[in-house]
């Protein structure tokens, strides 16, 4: 669901919201203190645990570890196709964040008179953009079939959500050939993101999905060939549970962004622009990415592509019209660029500060933005 045209007022937008986002799912903040020391050894041994450590043994089809927005959507569709499902959170609700979702050709935006004719230019823009190194077949993927997904999501709305298309219908006089790259509106926003993500988890629950709440996942169960055949966790009471999975598991654990020896070794450049603290949302660990590979899974080589969360290192109000500056007054760069490259710049100059430079008549010149 990542928005790959995001712009710069997108992004600080985006930043904002999130921020709110946050608070929203009542996640508990890490101060920069209390951040875990980095260690080079990220991956660590796995825990040695068996079948006769299990207090009690649960099945179903499919187990599914994390009850976030890609839990939530997998439960919700394997219970569509007669799956029996178990979700294995270990928080005591599901997470919704995020307020935006990255989407081309959805039945909203065509309705809109929004449609990209071509998805392979928008795949091919962002591999150009990356240094060719995303995996191509998967962003093809995203790019067929993000618009169903979407009607799929949408299917469930009762009329109760507000939504919009981010910068759309655009300005007339914006002029696409003085952009800094070439951009597609792909970002569908709801002002309560809470509230559609609330229906998918009790669409699912109505489909017959079980949520396994306070049940942290530790580590794969395998069989005597090496397959994959259910999830060992501990209960709030510190017993273990086996979740047998008949199907298959699903990890959606989301991302690594506060496992600091992670962030260090697989994400560097996030590493160095959040000051070694990462990102300040507790449940994410990378404990799907560790299981998986104990496992026996792979794991792309570093760096990662980081997408900057860290709240520190934000553009201003704009690019077009302001001046960019570093605390030695240089304007160090152009500023008709997106907000995450906005960002790689800032944490380069003296001290990660930059400064926006705009004058009174900037609710004008935004506007030509
Ligand atoms: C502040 C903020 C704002 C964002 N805004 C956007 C946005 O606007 N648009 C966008 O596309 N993306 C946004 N993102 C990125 C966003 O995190 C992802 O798009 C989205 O949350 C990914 O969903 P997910 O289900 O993969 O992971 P998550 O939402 O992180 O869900 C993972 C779930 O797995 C659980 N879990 C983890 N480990 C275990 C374990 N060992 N055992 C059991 N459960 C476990 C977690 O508790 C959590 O509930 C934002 C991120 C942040 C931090």
């Amino acid at each position: 669901m990542m928005d790959t045209s995001i712009g710069r007022r997108q992004f600080v937008q985006a930043a904002g919201v999130g921020a709110a986002a946050v608070a929203a799912s009542a996640l508990p903040l890490a101060s920069a203190d209390e951040a875990p020391a980095a260690s080079e050894d990220w991956l660590g041994e796995p825990p040695m645990i068996t079948d006769a450590d299990c207090a009690e043994v649960r099945s179903a089809d499919v187990v599914i570890v994390g009850a976030g927005v890609a839990g939530m959507s997998a439960a919700r569709a394997a219970t569509e196709v007669g799956a029996s499902v178990i979700v294995v959170e270990q928080t005591d609700s599901f997470t919704v964040r995020g307020h935006t979702y990255g989407t081309i050709n959805s039945r909203y935006q065509k309705s809109l008179g929004c449609e990209v004719e071509d998805p392979t230019e928008v795949v091919n823009e962002i591999c150009r953009s990356m240094g060719n190194r995303p995996n191509q077949r998967l962003w093809m993927k995203w790019a067929l079939e993000s618009g169903p997904t979407f009607d799929w999501f949408e299917d469930l709305f009762d009329g109760t959500e507000e939504y919009f298309l981010e910068f759309w219908p655009r300005p007339e006089q914006y002029d696409e050939s003085k952009e800094f790259r070439k951009q597609w509106n792909t970002g569908i926003e709801f002002v309560d993101w809470v509230n559609p993500q609330t229906k998918q988890y009790q669409k699912s629950v109505d489909q017959g999905a079980e949520y396994a709440f306070n049940m942290h996942a530790e580590l794969l169960a395998k069989d005597e060939n090496g397959v994959v055949t259910g999830v060992y966790a501990t209960a709030a009471d510190g017993s273990i549970v086996k979740f047998e999975a008949a199907k298959g598991v699903i990890l959606t654990t989301g991302d690594y962004g506060h496992n600091i020896a992670m962030v260090k070794a697989l994400c560097p450049e996030f590493y160095f622009s959040t000051k070694g603290n990462g990102i300040k949302i507790e449940t994410s660990n990378g404990d799907g990415h560790k299981m998986a590979i104990w496992a026996g899974g792979w794991m792309e080589p570093s760096p990662h592509a980081h997408m900057d969360h860290s709240f520190q290192n934000m553009g201003g109000i704009g690019n077009v019209a302001s001046l960019i500056l570093n605390k030695k007054g240089d304007r160090f760069g152009n500023e008709d660029v997106d907000g995450q490259m906005y960002t790689n710049q800032i944490v380069r100059q003296p001290g990660m500060v930059g400064y926006t430079i705009f004058d009174m008549h900037w609710p004008e010149m935004v506007k030509n933005q």
